[in-house]
């Protein structure tokens, strides 16, 4: 069982953090590299607040699994 509680555990697991504003529609991702870097990595993610940098709205936060890189993908046509 991989624990993924805090940003810092996040990070490690090569997850990442999507950010959505649903005032702007708009969505971005965390820089949890720098969030660790500020001392936030012990933060729990179910914690961890962000604004949105255009109206500053809290926005939507959502845990996304590692990306697989297409040098592993077989392409079918
Ligand atoms: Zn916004």
């Amino acid at each position: 069982m991989i624990s993924m509680r805090t940003i810092e555990e996040l990070h490690s697991q090569n997850h990442t953090l999507a950010l959505y504003c649903l005032s702007c529609n708009r969505w971005g991702v965390a820089d949890l590299a720098r969030l660790i870097q500020n001392g936030k990595g012990d933060k729990p993610v179910t914690e961890a607040r962000f604004r949105c940098r255009d109206c500053g709205e809290i926005v939507e936060k959502q845990v996304r699994p590692p990306v697989p890189s297409l040098g592993e993908a077989v392409a079918y046509i």
